[in-house]
């Protein structure tokens, strides 16, 4: 495996391995198991697997945030290289955005500005946008790989590369959890045992609202309300839970086709999201039901 840091070195790298296709995974690093579902997938369906690993500012809200990101650079590089990664990219900041840097990619509609672009501002998608783009086109894999745990950004990546005609393949892999049934997640390593504990109310309120639908409850606003009961009283700050279209992020009416349920919660000082896809015919085992991988 090796590491670069520059655009430049990025393309030399993949030029002599152009005819075999190429994945790419891209991440803020501080790898965990979830990442690492993510680079299986692209080893199984190409040649050369690069990963990017680079936390990128402009999609961070809060500066605090942004400066308590885990940095774990020589683990993520063992990680990487163990899972099977043939170039990790690993650019600085002025590398991605150099003086005078100045275009914004911007995808307009609810899909950006609702839940995540409403809690966290217009900026954190037009950030993820712009830098997916930059990846995208400094790499020019033939598919890219990310979690199905970012639902959102997701559809503002099928977006994005529906819109810009981008000719690459987004490939979305399941929501990685542990054996408790908490999604996997860079920030959870920042949770007490005690917030830990309390962070259980996330899956199990998705867990609700799948048992729920199965059972043939179709009414989405009753479906919400037995997902927040599982979380009232479990001493978390909730900032939304939400029954949405997958594609669109509008507000879904009916269980007339497959609905994601969406939630985002802070425990402590840790903000988690976290989601399941409910629909009345057919409905998926839910979070708690699956192997934590
Ligand atoms: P991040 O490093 O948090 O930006 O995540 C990089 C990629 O890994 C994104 O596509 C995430 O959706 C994905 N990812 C993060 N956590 C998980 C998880 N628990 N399961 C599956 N994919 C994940």
């Amino acid at each position: 495996m090796i590491i670069v840091r520059t655009v430049s070195d990025l393309r030399t790298a993949l030029r002599e391995r152009r005819d075999t296709p190429v994945g790419l995974v891209p991440t803020m690093g501080a790898l965990h198991e979830g990442h690492l579902t993510l680079v299986r997938a692209a080893r199984a369906e190409n040649r050369t697997v690069v990963m990017s690993i680079f936390v990128n500012p402009t999609q961070f809200d809060e500066q605090a945030d942004l400066a308590a990101y885990p940095r774990t650079e020589d683990r993520d590089a063992a990680l990487a290289a163990e899972a099977g990664v043939d170039i990790v990219f690993a650019p600085d900041a002025a590398e991605m955005y150099p003086t005078g840097f100045a275009t914004t990619v911007r995808i307009a509609g609810p899909v950006t500005e609702t839940l995540e672009g409403a809690q966290r501002g217009r900026a954190h998608f037009d950030g993820v946008a712009t830098i997916v783009t930059k990846l995208l086109l400094a790499a020019l894999p033939d598919a890219a790989y990310f979690g199905a745990k970012d639902a959102q950004q997701v559809a503002v990546l099928q977006r994005l590369v529906a819109d810009l005609d981008l000719p690459v393949r987004l490939v979305v892999c399941p929501t990685s959890r542990d054996a408790d049934g908490l999604a996997r997640s860079s920030r959870n390593a920042r949770l007490t045992a005690d917030e830990r504990a309390r962070a259980l109310a996330i899956p199990r309120a998705l867990q609700a609202v799948t048992d729920a639908a199965a059972a043939g409850l179709a009414d989405v606003e009753a479906l919400r309300a037995r997902g927040l009961a599982e979380l009232a009283g479990e001493g978390i700050d909730l900032e939304y839970l939400a029954l949405v279209d997958p594609a669109t992020f509008e507000p879904a009416a009916a269980l007339d086709r497959p609905v994601l349920v969406a939630v985002a919660a802070r425990v402590g000082r840790t903000r988690l999201i976290d989601n399941t896809v409910i629909s009345a015919h057919a409905v998926g085992p839910g979070p708690l039901s699956q192997e934590g991988a």
